[in-house]
């Protein structure tokens, strides 16, 4: 409040979007640059270029369009301005608000693309550039004359206003801000000391490229970015020092009868990719410390049958193992195979999800709760208050990126340090897996079950419709089963087609002889479970959905999707959807049905998808296009508060800070070294340290 260019309401504005103090506000960084020693003359201004130019007002005006339908908001306010070397039209569409705002011979910079004039081709333009007006005293040097930063405007104060702010705030600095890193730490990277690192994100020398300073490159936003992982993977070094501490369970893996019992329920030949983490899982429960383990494998990759080795182990050892996956469909499906394949090893395996009458939800909890059921399978029902174990040592989570950290957690906590491993199709890069589950070990079944032919995958507009029906008809005709998906349940306004009503034109009119049937989230449990089992059994041949069939549904003869308004979804869950076929040795189409028209990132996801079926190289182009935050699920990206770094972006820095934040943890000379730093992040270490300790 007291800052020069603050005062009480400005102070109330900035407290609303949670800059409280000086500090606050210093942490509050640019999200771009501009060379404003440079500028560029009129004259040199060419079409497709980015420029930033001081100019000065010779004419502005809005021309509104009468007969528009939206009037006032459909104003073009047009402007004119010039430097000593020319003038330059610029228009800003929506522009109504300028009117007034700008008068003659005031002094301006404006930063955009220039174009040419559709209509008067022989007219350079900027459409609606981003503008700055300066100063009636020249001599402002946050403004020009220097690299300037740009920020977010934010709760209503312009990025022109902040500027001032926070050049205020700095120079009124009595002393130098407290470094919480250690000084061989930053000597060791070459990085500056915080107080310097946060004077130079704001107020660059003019040395700094331009490019290195946009692209967040320089030294000192290197250091701040550094700083925050450093301090994340501070939380989730401690975490793994400490649960080297705790006892778990040390489960026997090398006798006899147990590698007996693990090949004797094997259905297949395993995969090398399979037998190389089923050793590292093996592994890690013959060990006293509990398992935290990530298993990453591309759709169809085989991570079921790993999984239940592992549990089959467990089991062998007396205790018991759970298999908690996000929907019911794909629970009653793992329960079923687990049931199959566990037959022969006459273990006994319960069912829990939801949908259960009451009278047998009780009965199967207190078959579990008495330690009868040696596997249970379900849903979030597993994680309910009244789920209880007699000896539960081993948690799977299937899909796991489904579930939020705080579920892991309960179903973990019904058992005594029992192990864990979470399984996730969602290929995920190993830093970003490392930044978001911390201290997890990572394993990864690379390879694909032989005998599986590549899916071929197409991508048409909607005017093919009737060849892709015909398609699919041939092709069950054949023999095969087909998944037609769809993005809604019922019809909605916005025109996309509804599954219900595309089931009954297609049952009716373009598919009469094939066997139809319907899936969709608000069908009851059994409803749902029989249309899967008929699918399963081949009495139903082309099963309309929606996404529900996303995860984890297996059914080898199904070798045909189509997709409509494919471009509604996102690339990991059109990979995920296409991950139901291609599942046999039978080559396998998806066709992706869309508009003709399409947005650039859409059709980047739709190319993405014909050109490749490598689960990791789509998982890399879904995070460019769509930033870590969507990929992770809002709610886990929020979690872990970055401000500055970028998991995806910084990848490097993410290492160099876990490799240090591990050393000083692992090095005893340094215990209070750690402990200082833990003063020094205070309650903000407290909710980082809760979220490293779930993993
Ligand atoms: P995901 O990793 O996507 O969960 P699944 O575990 O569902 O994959 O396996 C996909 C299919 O591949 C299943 O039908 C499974 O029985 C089969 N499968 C898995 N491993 C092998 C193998 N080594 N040889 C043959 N088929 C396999
Ligand atoms: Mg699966």
């Amino acid at each position: 409040m007291y800052l020069k260019g603050v005062g009480p309401q400005r102070a109330a504005k900035l407290a609303e979007r949670g800059i409280c103090t000086v500090e606050d506000l210093l942490g509050y960084l640019p999200f771009r640059y501009e060379d404003r020693i440079h500028f560029a003359a009129i004259r040199d201004v060419r079409p497709g270029g980015t420029y930033v130019v001081q100019a000065k007002v010779e004419s502005g005006g809005a021309v509104r369009y009468a007969r528009s339908p939206f009037r006032q908001r459909d104003a073009v306010y047009h402007l004119l301005v010039s430097d000593s070397t020319g003038a330059l039209h610029c228009k800003f569409f929506h522009g109504g608000y300028l009117e007034g705002r700008l008068k003659a011979g005031q002094r301006l910079v404006l930063y955009g693309k220039a174009e040419m004039d559709p209509i008067r081709p022989s007219r350079l333009e900027m459409i609606n550039p981003q503008f700055e007006l300066l100063g009636e005293d020249s001599a402002d040097s946050t403004e020009v004359g220097r690299i300037v930063p740009i920020y977010e405007a934010t709760a209503g104060i312009s990025s022109r206003q902040l500027r001032r702010m926070i050049h205020a705030a700095l120079s009124n600095l009595s002393e130098t801000l407290p470094d919480p890193l250690p000084p061989a730490l930053l000597g060791r990277h070459g990085f500056p000391t915080r107080h310097r690192a946060i004077a130079a994100v704001h107020f660059p020398d003019a040395s700094e490229p331009l490019e290195a300073l946009n692209t967040f490159r320089t030294p000192a936003h290197q250091r701040l970015i550094f700083e925050e992982f450093f301090f994340y993977q501070l939380g989730v070094a401690l975490r793994r020092q400490q649960t080297r501490h705790q006892t778990g369970i040390a489960f026997r893996v090398r006798e006899e009868r147990i590698r007996e019992a693990l090949k004797r329920i094997l259905p297949f030949k395993p995969t090398e990719a399979q037998k190389r983490v089923l050793a590292e899982i093996a592994a890690d429960l013959e060990q006293p410390v509990p398992m935290n383990r990530l298993l990453e494998g591309d759709v169809g990759s085989g991570k079921t049958i790993v999984a239940l080795e592992a549990a089959a182990i467990v089991i062998e050892n007396g205790y018991q193992a759970a298999l908690m996956a996000p929907t019911e469909i794909l629970a009653v499906q793992h329960f079923l195979s687990a049931r199959r394949i566990f037959a022969h090893a006459g273990y006994s395996v319960e069912l829990l999800i939801s949908g259960l009458k009451p009278s047998e939800k009780k009965a199967a909890r207190e078959r579990v709760r008495k330690g009868e059921t040696q596997l249970v399978v379900g849903t979030h029902a597993l994680i309910e208050e009244e789920v209880a174990f007699a000896r539960l040592g081993l948690v799977i989570v299937d899909e796991q990126h489904r579930f939020g950290v705080m579920q892991r957690k309960r179903l973990i906590e019904k058992g005594a340090q029992p192990d864990v491993l979470v399984m996730t199709a969602t290929p995920i890069p190993r830093t970003l897996a490392m930044t978001l589950y911390g201290d997890l070990d990572v394993s990864v079944i690379d390879q694909l079950p032989p005998g599986r032919t590549p899916v071929e995958t197409r991508w048409t507009s909607v005017e093919h419709l009737p060849g892709v029906w015909e398609f699919l008809r041939r092709e069950v005709m054949a023999g095969r089963q087909a998944y037609v998906v769809y993005p809604v349940i019922e019809e909605s306004k916005q025109e996309l087609k509804a599954a219900i009503v595309e089931y009954e034109r297609l049952a009716k009119q373009v598919l009469p002889r094939l066997k139809l049937g319907l899936l969709h989230g608000r069908l009851r449990s059994e409803e749902k479970e029989g249309v899967m089992e008929r699918f399963r059994r081949g009495e139903i041949q082309v099963l309309v959905s929606t996404t529900v069939i996303e995860v984890g549904v297996d059914v080898p003869n199904a070798t045909v999707m189509v997709i409509e308004h494919a471009d509604r979804f996102g690339l990991a869950q059109l990979h995920q959807l296409r991950g139901r076929i291609g599942r046999g040795a039978e080559q396998s189409h998806c066709i992706l049905v869309a508009p003709k028209k399409l947005t650039e990132e859409a059709q980047t996801r739709l190319e993405t998808m014909a050109r490749t079926s490598n689960g990791f190289e789509i998982a890399e182009i879904d995070l460019k296009l769509r930033g870590p935050g969507e990929f992770f699920g809002t709610r886990q990206h929020g979690e872990l508060g970055f401000h500055i770094a970028n998991p995806l972006r910084d990848r490097e820095l993410l290492e160099l800070a876990r490799r240090e934040a591990l050393a000083m943890v692992e090095d005893s000379a340094q215990e209070r070294e750690v402990q200082r730093l833990l003063e020094y992040l205070g309650p903000q270490w407290q909710r980082r340290y809760v979220l490293a300790t779930v993993g």
